[in-house]
């Protein structure tokens, strides 16, 4: 196992490589890289795995990062938005070198597309939107030049400016690059450079009311600031040519872009557009719902920035469009928690437990290890006393063979306290069983046990007069398709009807009370949870973060 994990450090993944032999060879002294996020939305993990991999890059190489907002549409962007996202980077654990906005480089931008006017590399175009897809062509067929590709230098740097000084109408003029109309990419012929739009932008304000657009803006931005690499996702492969003839006719400095494959991930969303829409409609309370793919409802119900870290690792960095399967998410937060998680016993559905043989009104104090993992272990009070609370589903009446829990004239041990032996039970009046009677064996105390007695169960368990009181949030996957995306009508449709349980009230040990934010727990026998954000005075709320094991593959397997 360890040889094989050697290998795979050793090996690098195609960015590195490329980050290492331009090293190497002397093309770049030291790398820069940049996350280039939009402001229209939350960042989902699917932006984590692009962060990770940007400032990993730069990590790795001594390099930098800057986080620059791709602010050039000003009608869907926000202020609210970027916050959420500097928050997000920071949270997962990265630092940005500069913190920059494409809308910082407006004048520059529109410098370069006046020197491209000059140099006869630009046009306006007075057509409407439907009249220039037209003329475009079609992948086989080569489009057409209209009458305003031939306008003359000094009438398109008129224009230009006029389009500027809001001379004209939404949709009346845009300025395109003169490529090429036969270009077997679609991108090159003549691509849109500018469009006018009269809308408040929420950094500029009404300054502009012309906009360039992402392929206009993104190289040129990247060049501004010296990137070496900049990586983006598959689809803008084709983009890429378009990249590089900016550049190059703006004889700027020669930022390269790389494409990987973005993250999917099973039974779940991950574009901003659809998860707005989860928010907007309510289906979800919010961008940081715990059953949403954003990186807050992640952080809220719980998962660790190690743990998305440690995801983003192993799933690599690939070529190919994939689907990755949620559950090794879950494996990587269980793992995480297993190290870290504080031990609490919690009983959900609670059936009364009376010790008979323990003396009424005592309590005594035991000690709970926080967390077996660590061999530093502190300690935590747990009160024990003639009442106790397990579990409802922990008794039955006629038990099965290798039923190990509790029945009648069974033994189990109490999680950190006692041996018990089930004596009798008490049924009410419709046949449900209310009450336990039991007695304890003083000798079998954890930790000093000398009765000599073997039991085969362990059960979690509360002393009824020492027992809090809170609220657990069960969550499940948010769908019930592996890829809602990919279903016929609309994904809406796919949402998992019982994606969240909640328990009113469970009966917690009183080592709860001073739970913390922070702080992260394993139910015994439960799961991992955290405290909601929700909590209040009067409630402690918790969240179920992950199971203790993968349930969903049982249920798959079970059919
Ligand atoms: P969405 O469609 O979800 O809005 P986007 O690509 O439009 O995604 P941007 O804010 O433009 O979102 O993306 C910022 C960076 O994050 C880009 O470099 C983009 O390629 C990357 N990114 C976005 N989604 C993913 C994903 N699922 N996996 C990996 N990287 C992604
Ligand atoms: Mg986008």
């Amino acid at each position: 196992m360890s040889e094989i994990k050697k290998e795979e450090e050793k090996s690098l993944n195609f960015l590195e490589e490329i980050v290492e032999e331009d090293l190497k060879n002397g093309r770049y002294k030291s790398i820069l890289t940049r996350f280039p996020p939009e402001p229209n939305g939350y960042l989902h993990i699917g932006h984590a795995k692009s962060i990770c991999l940007n400032f990993g890059l730069a990590q790795k190489y001594g390099g930098k990062t800057n986080l620059r907002f791709d602010d050039t549409n000003p009608v869907t962007e926000d202020t609210e938005y970027v916050d959420s996202i500097k928050d997000d980077v920071r949270w997962l654990g990265f630092e940005w070198a500069d913190e920059l906005y494409a809308s910082d480089y407006f004048e520059q931008l529109y410098n370069f597309a006046v020197e491209l006017i000059k140099k006869g590399f630009a046009y306006v175009d007075d057509s409407s939107a439907e009249e220039i897809a037209k003329q475009k062509g079609t992948p086989t067929e080569p489009g057409v030049a209209n009458q305003y590709r031939s306008r003359s230098g000094e009438e398109n740097l008129q224009l230009f400016a006029d389009m500027r000084a809001g001379k004209y109408k939404d949709g009346e003029k845009v300025l395109r690059a003169k490529i090429d109309l036969a270009s077997p990419n679609m991108h090159m012929r003549d691509p849109i450079m500018y469009r006018i739009k009269h809308a408040h932008h929420h950094r500029t304000g009404d300054k502009w009311c012309i906009y360039p657009m992402y392929d206009f803006a993104h190289g040129q931005s990247d060049s501004i600031e010296n990137i070496t690499h900049s990586v983006c996702t598959l689809e803008f492969i084709p983009h890429r040519p378009l990249y590089d003839w900016f550049i190059e006719n703006l004889a700027i400095f020669p930022s390269h872009q790389y494409e990987f494959s973005r993250l999917n991930l099973t039974y779940t969303v991950m574009s901003k557009r659809k998860l707005k829409q989860l928010v907007e409609e309510k289906h979800v309370t919010g961008w940081d719902d715990p059953r949403m793919s954003t990186i807050s409802g992640f952080r809220r119900r719980g998962y660790t920035p190690q743990s998305i870290r440690t995801f983003a690792e192993k799933i690599g960095v690939a070529k190919r469009e994939n689907l990755i399967d949620v559950s090794l998410l879950e494996f990587c937060i269980r793992e995480d928690l297993n190290k870290m998680a504080h031990r609490r016993m919690v009983v959900f559905d609670p059936l009364k437990v009376i010790i008979t043989n323990y003396e009424e009104g005592k309590t005594e104090i035991l000690k709970g290890e926080d967390n077996p993992e660590d061999p530093n272990t502190t300690y935590r009070d747990i009160p024990f006393s003639r009442e106790l609370y397990i579990e409802r589903e922990d008794f039955m009446e006629v038990a099965p063979k290798k039923y190990f829990r509790l029945a009648p004239g069974q033994m189990v041990r109490l999680k950190s306290a006692y041996i018990i032996k089930c004596d009798d039970f008490v049924k009410d009046a419709d046949g449900n069983i209310t009450e336990l009677h039991c007695t304890y064996i003083p000798e079998s105390k954890s930790g000093s046990d000398t009765s000599g007695i073997n039991v085969k169960g362990t059960l979690h368990w509360v002393s009824a007069p020492d027992a809090i009181h809170a609220e657990v949030r069960l969550y499940d996957r948010l769908f019930r398709v592996e890829d809602p995306s990919s279903e016929e009508g609309d994904f809406k449709d796919y949402i998992n009807p019982n994606s969240l349980e909640v328990v009113e009230t469970v009966y917690a040990e009183p080592a709860l009370a001073h739970s913390k934010f922070e702080d992260r727990y394993q139910f015994l026998r439960k799961g991992y949870f955290c405290l909601d954000k929700d909590t209040s005075e009067e409630k402690l709320i918790f969240n179920r973060t992950v199971t203790l094991k993968d349930t969903w593959a049982k249920e798959v397997k079970k059919g």
